[in-house]
């Protein structure tokens, strides 16, 4: 069975920056399970896996408009200490879940200085090229629920 529209596909990966500094990885973890054609993975990724079947290993280079986007200079905003109130310390590498007029918008701390925080909107790997090293391990239709739902049940996928 080749990997295509609708199919459940799981997949062995273990993914790097161009420096080759370790992003994520499955191993030691169950395979990633997705559904084929629903935008459960960044777009260069599942493009790649495509007419692929078990046992295909392959190395895919995925460019930031493919993965997580470029980054943008005017989503790194200074902001007032007050707009933290509730929060006992803030420090760098915090995140927080902000409104923006585009809806929620995950905003990490980036810098503090006196009553002044740096945060940034971006994607953590917004304009980062990402290397996959990735193996397929399982293809198989879809249960209806999971047609239905956009997204692969037990293990590997959603819980709920
Ligand atoms: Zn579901």
């Amino acid at each position: 069975m080749q990997i295509e529209e609708n199919k459940v596909v799981l997949i062995e990966y273990t993914v790097k920056t161009e420096e080759g500094v370790l992003v994520d990885t499955s191993e030691g973890n169950e395979p990633l399970a997705y559904l084929h054609g629903h935008k459960n993975i960044i777009p260069g990724l599942e493009n790649a896996l495509v007419g692929k079947a078990v046992e295909d290993e392959l190395s895919v280079t995925v460019t930031p408009e493919e993965a997580y986007g470029e980054r943008h200079e005017q989503l790194i905003k200074e902001v007032p200490m007050q707009a933290f109130q509730g929060v006992d310390k803030v420090e760098p590498g915090m995140q927080f879940n902000a409104e923006s007029p585009q809806g929620p918008q995950l905003i990490t701390v980036t810098k503090v200085e006196g009553d002044t925080v740096t945060v940034d909107g971006n994607h953590p790997l917004a304009g980062v090229t990402l290397n996959f090293d990735v193996k397929v391990v399982e293809v198989r239709e879809p249960s209806e629920e999971e047609l239905s739902h956009g997204h692969v049940h037990g293990a590997g996928g959603h819980e709920h």
